[in-house]
């Protein structure tokens, strides 16, 4: 298994309709989007690349855990977008 390599804000900006300013970086690499109701959605990519590191790192997969978030519906607009 090799090491999992980021999914980076560049990365982000690139695939999504969101504005740099929107994004938070939280532990692991993962970056949530700030949705006009202050709700911080992870992108999912980032949220793989968590558990991938994780998993690479400490042998312990944590499934879904990073994508958890209290949604208010705005995780479909990114995924229109
Ligand atoms: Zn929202
Ligand atoms: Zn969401």
């Amino acid at each position: 298994m090799n090491k999992p390599k980021p999914f980076t804000k560049e990365d982000v900006l690139k695939k999504y309709d969101v504005e740099e300013k929107d994004l938070v970086y939280r532990y692991l690499g993962i970056i949530e989007w700030i949705c006009l109701h202050g709700v911080g959605h992870p992108i999912p990519e980032t949220a793989e690349f968590a558990r991938q590191k994780v998993l690479f790192e400490d042998g312990i997969d944590n499934k879904d855990a990073y994508m958890v978030h209290g949604c208010d519906g705005c995780c479909e607009k990114l995924k229109k977008s």
